[in-house]
C-alpha cells in the first residue's frame, strides 16, 4: 500500500481526527533518505510499541529482497511483527501522522528519513509515553460507527485514490525532465 508522504490519510476507515500519511513506502516510488538522530530512532522505537489498527492483514516491505518479515521486540519483552500495525505520532501544532509500523524499519535497514515534521511529532510524543496512550486511546474511541454500506464507499473511495495516485506517479516519471513534481499536488476530492 503506498501512499505519497504527507497526503491525508484515508486508509483505514472511520477515525474522526484527520491525519496525513507518513511512511508508506514502496519499491515503485522515490522517497527521501538521510541520517536521523538516535534520539528520533528512539522515539520510534517508543511509538512502535504503542501500536493502533492491529492485525489488518499484512504489508511486506518489498524494499527488501527477501520476503522476510521484520519484527520489533519493545522494552516489555513483546515482540511484533513489523507491517501488522500501525503508530500515531501527534504534533506539539496540532497535526497527527499516521504510519505504518514498517516505518522503524524502513528507517533502519533502508535509510529512509521522513519529513521534518513527522520526526517533530515523533520526538514529542515519545516524550511522555503516558500522555501519548491516553491520546492514542481517545483517538481510536472516536469512530463513526461501521456500517457496510459506508465500507463499501470507503473501498471505492480508496481504490479511486490509488488509481489517481497511480495516474500522478506515471505523470510524474514522464514529466520529470521539466521539473513538475505529480505528487506535490493535494489529491482531488
Ligand atoms: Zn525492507
Amino acid at each position: 500500500m503506498y501512499f505519497p508522504d504527507l497526503t491525508p490519510y484515508r486508509y483505514f476507515w472511520g477515525f474522526r481526527q484527520p491525519a496525513r500519511n507518513c511512511g508508506w513506502l514502496d519499491a515503485r516510488h522515490d522517497f527521501a533518505v538521510g541520517p536521523v538522530t538516535d534520539d528520533f530512532l528512539a522515539a520510534l522505537r517508543v511509538l512502535t510499541a504503542m501500536p493502533v489498527v492491529r492485525a489488518l492483514g499484512f504489508h511486506v516491505c518489498n524494499l527488501c529482497a527477501t520476503d522476510a518479515r521484520p519484527g520489533f521486540t519493545d522494552e516489555r519483552g513483546v515482540r511484533q511483527l513489523l507491517g501488522s500495525a500501525e503508530i500515531r505520532a501527534f504534533h506539539p501544532r496540532g497535526a497527527l501522522f499516521a504510519a505504518p509500523n514498517l516505518l522503524l524499519h524502513y528507517v533502519e535497514a533502508h535509510g529512509y528519513r521522513p519529513p521534518d515534521v513527522f520526526i517533530e511529532a515523533a520526538l514529542h510524543s515519545a516524550r511522555d509515553p503516558a500522555a501519548h496512550a491516553v491520546r492514542l486511546r481517545d483517538y481510536e474511541a472516536d469512530r463513526q460507527p461501521a456500517d457496510e454500506a459506508s465500507l463499501i464507499a470507503w473501498d471505492e473511495e480508496l481504490e479511486a485514490d490509488q488509481r489517481r495516485y497511480a495516474a500522478a506517479a506515471s505523470e510524474a516519471a514522464s514529466s520529470e525532465a521539466s521539473g513538475i513534481r505529480a505528487d506535490s499536488r493535494e489529491p482531488e476530492r
